[in-house]
């Protein structure tokens, strides 16, 4: 089933809706750019209506761009229908047809395309196996649980041989766990297949676990693209950030950099701090942001932000402290907490940065 891997290209792609009662368009995607490289598994990330379903509707070919160019491989698909993209697409609604057995729904779009039988028999058999279903092919789809429904529908997906395999939002129907042991067999067979995929989620988790690389999207625009450990250690923005993890934001002046380290001046406290967005500058006004892992309670007085806890939860590997202060509520990550002194519920502390990982951000937020 293996093919050569193909990159996915987006230049300046943007999509207009036009609003049929004459009020202004809506411009669902605009100017996004990007290379999906060649067995590169890709999300597009954002909240609702941030245009993540659009995007992949156009590489799909279900949308059509208002302006800009798409490109798989080297050909530019930008206009050309669904069935001449050499793409497949997997809903979240799984789409089974009823009436006929796991074999023959698998079968299905190799007999659209007049493959011989014997050709059929053996593809559906090793696309069965691909997703742990060997045995199912006489069963029907309402006999199968959502997890192995979910399974048929993705060996329907990759039997025609797709050189790019779309993914919107297809383990939203599952429970908790499912949507897990999916998450890690769609890795898996995405790897084993060596095929480009995009995949389309609201869920940060489902995002991060599951990207080479992530696409954070708002209001139509790509925000920020990079690695998991990029967008979560070193996001750009407030909106990434906060969007991709837990994180506290304070008001902060930024000083001087001096061997490496900017000088923040907090509430007249200095916090020297290692990473910064790009776009930051000594003199501005900004936004440090701590991610619960970056923080530690000491005692009152003793660094650089003063609280008191309002509130301990344990959860065994970790205990989450919450920690009211001038600037609101901080939510401080205690690892270990067996191993390390946790102050009490009512009880006065300080909250001490660790330089190397919190970071600068801009308050420029458009
Ligand atoms: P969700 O997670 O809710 O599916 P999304 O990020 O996938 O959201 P899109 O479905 O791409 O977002 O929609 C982006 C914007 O475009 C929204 O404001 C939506 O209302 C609008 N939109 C999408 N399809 C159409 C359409 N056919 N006609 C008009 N507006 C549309």
């Amino acid at each position: 089933m293996k093919k050569k891997s193909v990159s996915v290209t987006l230049k300046n792609v943007t999509k207009r809706f036009k609003d049929v009662k004459g009020k202004a368009d809506v411009i669902a995607v605009n100017g996004a750019e990007f290379v999906v490289e060649p067995g590169e598994l890709v999300t597009l990330l954002g909240p609702s209506g941030c245009g993540k379903t659009t995007t992949l509707r156009m590489v799909a070919g279900f949308e059509l761009p208002t302006e800009g160019q798409i490109l798989i491989g080297d050909t530019d698909v930008t206009m050309l229908p669904p069935n001449k993209r050499d793409t497949a697409t997997m809903f979240q609604s799984y789409g089974l047809f009823p009436h006929m057995s796991v074999y023959d729904n698998v079968a299905y779009g190799l007999k659209l395309r007049k493959v011989a039988p014997d050709e059929i028999r053996k593809r559906v058999n090793e696309s069965l196996d691909l997703v742990g279903l060997a045995t199912y092919g006489d069963r029907a789809p309402g006999k199968l649980s959502g997890g192995q429904q979910q399974r048929v529908a993705l060996a329907r997906s990759l039997i025609v041989t797709p050189s790019v395999l779309l993914l919107d939002e297809p383990l939203s129907n599952l429970d908790a766990l499912l949507r897990e042991q999916m998450r890690v067999e769609i890795k898996r067979i995405q790897r084993t297949l060596g095929i480009t995929a995009i995949y389309v989620t609201h869920d940060r988790v489902e995002a991060m676990s599951l990207s080479d690389r992530v696409i954070v999207m708002k209001d139509g625009f790509i925000r920020q693209i990079g690695a998991p450990e990029q967008i979560y250690e070193e996001p750009d923005s407030r909106f990434v950030a906060g969007f991709v993890g837990k994180a506290a934001f304070f008001p902060v002046e930024i000083g001087g950099k001096d061997d490496g380290l900017w000088s923040c001046n907090l509430g007249g406290k200095e916090v020297k701090v290692a990473k910064a967005a790009p776009n930051v500058q000594t003199g501005d006004s900004a936004v440090l942001m701590a991610r619960p892992e970056s923080l530690r309670l000491q005692e009152h007085g003793n660094g650089h932000l003063d609280g008191k806890v309002r509130m301990n939860v344990y959860l065994g590997n970790s205990l989450e402290s919450f920690v009211s202060t001038p600037f609101g509520e901080v939510l401080v990550q205690i690892d270990d907490p067996h191993s390390k002194r946790v102050f009490k519920e009512g009880e006065l502390v300080s909250i001490d940065f660790n330089s190397e990982r919190v970071r600068i951000l801009n308050t420029d937020e458009a």
